[in-house]
C-alpha cells in the first residue's frame, strides 16, 4: 500500500458494500435469516395480521400478557397488545428502569388501499368496490396487479369476522382495471400524478347477476348474497369494517444471485421483523429491552394505536411505578432507534439524490440523523453525542451502517415515529434498511441489510 493509500485508509470515509466487510459464514447466516423474513411477509401483510402473529410467537418464547400489578424479575418477558394493532414487547433487564430502557420502534402498517365505509356498487353489470388510499402511493401503480382483502367486520351482532380473502391456493383475487392504450390518449396526456386519480382505483369484485330476480343491480345482489351465505354478512355490515386492499402476491427472491428480496410492505416491515427477532433473542440483557411495533405511521401515527398516542409512554410509566420510580424518569434516561427504512440510491433515477449522503443497498443498516422537509422541517434531528454513541456501538460490534439523508435538499422529504418518541424526552435516531420503490406494490431490500439490521437492534439490547 502506498503512502497515499495508507493516508486515505485512515483519513477518508469510504462506505463499503458488505460482502467486502464481511467473511462468508456471516453472508451465510444473513441468507438463512432472509427465509425467515421471507415466509413472514407472505404470511403477514396488515398490522393486525402482524400483531396476531407476534402475539402467538411471542407466546411460544415465554412472553406473558403484561400485568400492571405484576412483580418482574430480570429476563422476565412481558407483551401489550394495543387493540390489535400495534403491540409492545419488553425484556426486564437487570438494571433498575430508572437507568432507562433500550426501545427499538418500528412500523407495521404498510400503504395500501382501503374500503370506503359504504363500497359496494353495480356499474354496467360489473360490481366494485370504493377505496381511499392508505399512505403515500403513485396511484398508476396500484392497477392491472393481483390484490388480496383483509381485515375485520364487525357485524350487526357485534360478532366479529377476520378476513382474508386471495393468499390463499385457491382463492379469488381482486384487480384495479386500467385503460388499454389504444383508448388512453386523453389519460396519458395526465400528469404521472394524475394518470390514475384516486376515485378511479375502484377494485373489481364480481360480474354475474343473482339467478332468480327481475330487480336492479342484481350483480350486487350476486355479491352480497355470496357474502351472506359464505360469511353471515350484510351490506351495513361494511360500516363497521376496517378492510384494506393489498398485493396478493408474496415474497420472492430478487437477481440471478438471489441477493435481494421483492415483496409488498418492506416499509416498515423490513425493520419489524428483525426488531421482534432481536427482542426475542436478546436474553436477560443489562437494561429493559423494548420492541414496540406500531401503527399508523403512514398517515403521520395519528389515532391510539399509532405512536402519537400515549400507549408506549403508559406502558413505560406502569413499568415505572412498578419499579417505583417516575416515569418520567426512565423516559428521560432511555434511548430508542426508530426503526424506519431510507431511500436506497437508484441508478435510473440519480437526480433526486445527493450521493454523497445517500444511502445504497449492501451498505448496511443506514442510520438517518434527521428527516423531514424544507430546512429539516418535522424532525427530531439526532444529538451529535447520540450520533456519537451509535457510531461507536455499531463500529465496536461488527454492524455494517451506512449514514443517509432521503434525498437531496428542497426534492422532497418524510417523516419517521422518532419526533414521537422524541417527545417524551428521549434520545432517538432513525436507523433501517435502504429500499428501492419504496411505497410501490412490490419493493425491493438486500438481505445483507436486513440482516445488518437485526444485528444493530441485537446489539443495542444486549452491548
Ligand atoms: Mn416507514
Ligand atoms: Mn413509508
Amino acid at each position: 500500500m502506498s503512502k497515499n493509500e495508507e493516508l486515505r485508509k485512515e483519513l477518508c470515509y469510504e462506505p463499503k458494500h458488505a460482502c467486502e466487510l464481511i467473511d462468508a459464514a456471516e453472508v451465510k447466516k444473513a441468507d438463512d435469516f432472509a427465509e425467515g423474513y421471507k415466509a413472514f411477509m407472505s404470511q403477514n401483510k396488515t398490522e393486525r395480521e402482524i400483531v396476531s402473529f407476534v402475539c402467538r410467537l411471542a407466546a411460544e418464547r415465554g412472553f406473558m400478557p403484561f400485568d400492571k400489578k405484576g412483580v418482574y424479575e430480570p429476563g422476565d418477558k412481558v407483551i401489550v397488545n394495543n387493540r390489535g394493532k400495534s403491540v409492545i414487547l419488553a425484556v426486564i433487564g437487570r438494571q433498575p428502569v430508572e437507568q432507562g430502557v433500550r426501545i427499538a420502534a418500528a412500523h407495521i402498517d404498510s400503504p395500501r388501499l382501503d374500503l370506503k365505509p359504504n363500497p359496494l356498487y353495480e356499474d354496467t353489470e360489473l360490481a366494485l368496490f370504493k377505496t381511499h388510499y392508505y399512505g403515500g402511493i403513485k396511484k398508476y401503480q396500484w392497477t392491472t396487479i393481483p390484490l388480496s382483502l383483509h381485515g375485520v367486520v364487525i357485524k350487526k351482532d357485534g360478532t366479529s369476522l377476520t378476513v382474508n380473502i386471495g393468499e390463499d391456493a385457491g382463492d379469488p383475487k381482486f384487480v384495479v382495471t386500467d385503460l388499454l392504450p389504444h383508448l388512453a390518449g386523453e389519460q396519458m396526456k395526465r400528469t404521472l400524478a394524475e394518470g390514475v386519480k384516486g376515485e378511479e382505483l375502484n377494485v373489481l369484485v364480481g360480474s354475474r347477476p343473482f339467478a332468480d330476480d327481475e330487480g336492479s343491480e342484481r350483480v350486487k345482489l350476486n355479491i352480497l348474497n355470496i357474502l351472506h351465505e359464505k360469511y353471515g354478512l350484510i351490506e351495513a355490515d361494511f360500516l363497521s369494517a376496517e378492510l384494506e386492499v393489498v398485493p396478493a402476491f408474496g415474497a420472492d427472491d430478487i437477481g440471478f444471485d438471489r441477493s435481494l428480496i421483492g415483496a409488498y410492505g418492506h416499509d416498515d416491515r423490513v425493520c419489524a421483523y428483525p426488531s421482534l427477532m432481536a427482542v426475542l433473542d436478546c436474553g436477560e440483557p443489562e437494561y429493559t429491552a423494548v420492541t414496540v411495533l406500531t401503527d399508523k405511521e403512514e398517515i403521520g401515527s395519528e389515532g391510539n394505536t399509532g405512536l402519537a398516542s400515549d400507549y408506549l409512554c403508559y406502558f413505560l410509566s406502569d413499568l415505572a411505578r412498578l419499579q417505583g420510580c417516575a416515569g418520567r424518569d426512565v423516559m428521560s434516561n432511555s434511548e430508542c432507534l426508530s426503526a424506519d427504512v431510507n431511500a436506497a440510491f437508484d441508478p435510473t433515477f440519480p437526480s433526486v439524490i445527493e450521493k454523497r449522503n445517500a444511502s445504497y443497498a449492501n451498505r448496511g443498516i443506514v442510520v438517518t440523523k434527521y428527516t423531514g422537509a424544507r430546512g429539516k422541517g418535522g424532525t427530531s434531528d439526532a444529538s451529535a453525542e447520540f450520533m456519537g454513541r451509535v457510531r461507536r456501538l455499531f463500529d465496536e460490534n461488527g454492524v455494517v451502517w451506512q449514514i443517509g439523508e432521503l434525498g437531496k435538499v428542497d426534492e422532497g422529504g418524510g417523516g419517521t415515529v422518532a419526533r414521537f418518541v422524541a417527545s417524551h424526552n428521549i434520545d432517538v435516531v432513525d436507523v433501517g434498511v435502504p429500499v428501492l420503490s419504496m411505497h410501490a406494490p412490490y419493493e425491493v431490500i438486500a438481505k445483507l441489510d436486513l440482516y445488518m439490521a437485526y444485528k444493530a437492534f441485537l446489539t443495542f439490547f444486549i452491548k
